[in-house]
């Protein structure tokens, strides 16, 4: 024994900076940091409360000499009244105040005296002194024990067994604390205690305080279990709390037993530590104890994730209920339509082709036709869509905006409002880039098409011309026993546009439109606007249901209850059902183009989302700019089986390398991705090729050409990845590795500036120097650098010069004027701009 206890101080000692594994009874164990702080701040207490008793601060083999030497003399000038006066004082303390602190301070100093007890064990000289002790602090002990167990008694009842056993031979330590500092042999002192259990507690209650206190005991035997102990006492001092308020509970409700409550806890993808210690009814504190544990260094105004959290729930015992913050969306009707009730509706047309095509010109000819025939003289209103009626009786709505960033922005933003496109194709003229563009859109909105080869009337209109050159897109019109509908019509003259209608109603017939007017509407903002007079107000195409008065929506991050609606003739409406384009007014904000509305029940409901939708559209500005990378693509095609597909948009100087790569890119894939072209075409990128790139979730690939300034800064904005290449190799490869998932360090370029020629001067001997401004970025001698005319790239080398001033100089900053030739190159033109760029290698991320 005096072996053991000559070791233990040592080992404490050695081991306190370190960390050391705890086991719990429990079966579970920790890591825990050693400090010996603990005891210098908690001994001191207790100590003072039974009577002065000096603080220890490290058990150290000379101190426990010296404490042994001290506590021997000290029983001789305390009496037994003395000594009973301080027990009472004491025991009337804790009764008073059932203080936790004091308790396990308490608990602290009976284990420190236990410990202090053994080892005085040891000295064999003590032993004499200790025996003539020991009935003093046997009896004096018996008191406060005594005491202890009347109060317990009085204060818990039959079940607070186990509280009891714990309190009891903490306060009886505590008494013992003063009663042994007397005495120092442990055996005997740990006899008469059990004796006395035996005589008092002849219940089952008293072998649990016995095997508790001996587990204590004998938890102290090695270095581990004394640091065990040492962590146990931390555990057991919440536990005792908790003990003490269940029985204080139990006292006041009588009740049984108080199981702590399981609770189901609502798990967000993220929780702030404070939110779930309230969910599970727990202190914060204590979450963060827990969190420390799992090695999480967060305060309670942090957020953790959701599975880390889980760990915390199970933890606590309680259960997890995972939810998405997107639930407070399930209040939309979502309820799938059944077939019975659904009805026939009108098709919504857009109009999409080449600029000056005749786009305005065949909507504008398509609604006044039909407003002079409905209702002579009537006043048209302009809000984004109208409604025509065909001869036949068929209704169809046009959405009045053409144009391809109208149909695109509206699809990235998950509104799919077209069924059909109307493509203008101007007879006198041909395909034309907007025309092919136009085309990509539709197929990659995977929307039918009806040709509409316009300016018939004009003398040197070539229809056929028209129709052959779409073939080359794979547009094949009816005319050349394709299935794509074709018909000539004259917005000035008005041929044919009773034809155009009617084969619009024909392939409405084939498409089936059918929605239910029956239910909470759902529609798609197509403009809106805030009118001084009428506030925010939103032209909504009803896609299904039917919107009526009084109806409370959400539409995107703005909600509303719908005060009026308005019709496209500009009268005032009840409702409007399936593909009817309405004013909507009474809204709180702007909603954007592309906004879904969704009729729900209750103010509250409507704003939560709203605000929801909200917080989520900032996260997701913030986390812009990584948006669409191949990647991440290529992990939403692993992920989803229906989108194996990589979706890319080209754009190439020329034509022959625009082909060669969309070739080149369609022969890639393997059996889980396929490379898929959505558009390619010739020069410069341009925002509608952002714009579709967005829509599809796709990456724009320029070869040789570039962004113009309006494309790259809609890339920032909507985290389009552009990549430019000047080697169709690297290109492909690029793409492959993407396809493939294997992507490797590759040499990337940087842009480090540009510079625009504002004058060539052509110098004798030298030859043609470009007088430049540095409008972006650094130019750098040592730079790599590229002529672009027009945002195509016409050479690609190095520099020969960099003068400013005269001098030769290594970088010019943005905002100066500078020259610079091109080695080995001379075809320079005011205009021109020169890209700055240097390669370095890197990680590929894409
Ligand atoms: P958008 O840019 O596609 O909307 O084309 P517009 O509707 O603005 O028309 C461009 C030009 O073509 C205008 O000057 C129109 O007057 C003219 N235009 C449009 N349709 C016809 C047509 O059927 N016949 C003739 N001769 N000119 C037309």
């Amino acid at each position: 024994m005096s072996d053991t206890d000559g070791k233990k101080p040592l080992g404490l000692g050695g081991n306190r900076p370190g960390q050391v594994k705890q086991s719990f009874s429990h079966g579970r164990t920790k890591n825990v940091v050693v400090e010996t702080k603990r005891k210098r701040v908690v001994v001191p207490k207790p100590g003072a409360g039974a009577g002065g008793d000096k603080p220890r601060p490290s058990v150290t083999p000379g101190n426990a000499a010296r404490a042994v030497a001290s506590s021997s003399k000290r029983p001789a000038g305390i009496s037994d009244a003395e000594m009973e006066r301080r027990l009472k004082a004491l025991a009337a303390a804790k009764a008073r105040e059932a203080d936790e602190a004091a308790a396990r301070a308490a608990e602290e100093k009976a284990r420190e005296e236990e410990r202090e007890r053994r080892r005085a064990e040891a000295e064999a000289k003590e032993r004499e002194e200790r025996e003539r002790e020991e009935a003093l602090k046997a009896k004096a002990e018996e008191e406060a024990r005594k005491a202890e167990e009347a109060k317990l008694r009085a204060q818990k009842k039959e079940e607070v067994r186990k509280p009891a056993a714990k309190d009891a031979p903490v306060d009886a330590a505590a008494a013992q604390a003063a009663a042994s500092r007397a005495e120092t042999k442990g055996v005997p002192n740990r006899t008469a205690r059990n004796d006395r259990g035996r005589d008092n507690r002849p219940d089952d209650r008293d072998s649990r305080g016995k095997t508790d206190r001996e587990g204590r005991r004998s938890g102290k035997l090695s270095v581990t279990a004394a640091l065990a102990g040492e962590g146990g006492r931390q555990r057991s001092l919440a536990a005792m709390k908790r003990k003490q308020e269940r029985a204080k509970q139990k006292a006041l409700g009588g009740s049984s037993r108080a199981e702590k409550q399981s609770r189901e806890v609502q798990l967000p993808e993220t929780i702030v530590v404070q939110e779930l210690a309230n969910r599970m009814a727990e202190r914060a504190a204590d979450v963060v104890k827990s969190l420390m544990k799992m090695g999480m260094m967060v305060n309670m105004n942090q957020p953790i994730d959701a599975d880390t959290a889980e760990l915390v729930i199970e933890e606590f015992g309680h259960k997890t209920v995972r939810v998405s913050d997107a639930d407070v969306e399930q209040v939309i009707d979502t309820v799938e339509d059944k077939d019975e009730d659904l009805k026939s509706r009108p098709p919504i047309i857009t109009i999409m082709g080449h600029v000056d095509h005749g786009k305005t010109s065949l909507l504008d000819a398509i609604r006044k036709a039909n407003v002079v025939s409905g209702e002579a003289g009537g006043i048209t209103q302009h809000i984004g869509a109208y409604q025509v009626t065909t001869e036949s009786g068929a209704v169809l709505s046009f959405l009045d905006t053409p144009g391809h960033a109208a149909f695109t922005s509206m699809r990235a933003r998950g509104a799919n409002v077209t069924d059909i496109v109307v493509l203008v194709v101007a007879a006198d003229d041909a395909v034309m880039p907007q025309t092919i563009e136009a085309i990509n859109h539709a197929k990659a909105a995977d929307v039918p098409m009806i040709v509409a080869i316009n300016k018939i009337d004009k003398p040197d209109a070539d229809p056929q011309k028209v129709r052959t050159d779409l073939l080359q897109h794979e547009v094949i019109v009816e005319q050349l026993s394709g299935e794509v509908q074709d018909v000539e019509v004259s917005a000035h003259t008005g041929q044919g546009l009773d034809e155009l209608l009617e084969a619009i109603a024909l392939q409405a017939e084939i498409l089936e439109l059918r929605a239910n007017p029956d239910r909470a509407a759902q529609g798609a903002v197509i403009e809106a606007k805030l009118d001084v007079g009428r506030g925010p107000v939103a032209t909504v195409l009803v896609q299904n249901g039917t919107l009526k008065r009084g109806d409370i929506f959400v539409v995107g991050e703005q909600w509303g209850k719908v005060r009026a609606l308005i019709d496209d003739k500009g009268d005032r409406v009840d409702e409007a059902g399936p593909s009817v384009p309405v004013e909507v007014l009474g809204l709180n904000g702007t909603p954007e183009a592309g906004d879904v509305l969704n009729v729900v029940d209750t103010e509250a409901q409507a704003r939560e989302i709203a605000e929801y939708r909200s917080e989520a559209a900032k996260d997701k500005r913030a986390a812009a700019g990584a948006a669409v990378t191949l990647d991440q693509m290529l992990a939403q095609a692993k992920a989803n089986e229906n989108l194996a597909e990589l979706p890319v948009v080209v754009k190439a100087d020329v034509q022959g390398s625009a082909e060669a790569i969309v070739q080149a890119l369609e022969k890639v894939g393997n059996d889980e991705v396929r490379v898929r072209v959505l558009h390619y075409g010739v020069g410069a990128i341009t925002e509608s090729d952002i714009g579709l790139a967005e829509a599809s979730r796709a990456p724009v690939i320029g070869f040789n050409v570039r962004a113009n300034a309006p494309a790259r800064n809609s890339a920032n904005q909507k985290g389009v990845e552009i990549r430019y290449y000047s080697i169709i190799y690297d290109l492909v490869d690029d793409i492959k590795a993407a396809a493939s998932g294997l992507l490797s360090a590759e040499v990337r370029e940087t842009f480090i500036g540009y510079a625009e020629i504002k004058e060539v001067f052509k110098i004798t001997g030298v030859g043609k120097v470009a007088g430049c401004l540095v409008t972006e970025g650094i130019a750098r001698r040592s730079a790599g650098v590229r002529l672009l005319r027009d945002n195509v790239v016409i050479h690609e080398g190095t520099l020969k010069t960099l003068k400013r001033h005269k001098d030769e100089v290594k970088e010019v900053q943005s905002g100066q004027e500078c020259g610079m030739a091109f080695e080995n190159y001379d075809d320079i033109r005011q205009g021109d701009v020169i890209e700055i760029f240097e390669r370095e290698e890197v990680e590929r991320t894409l």
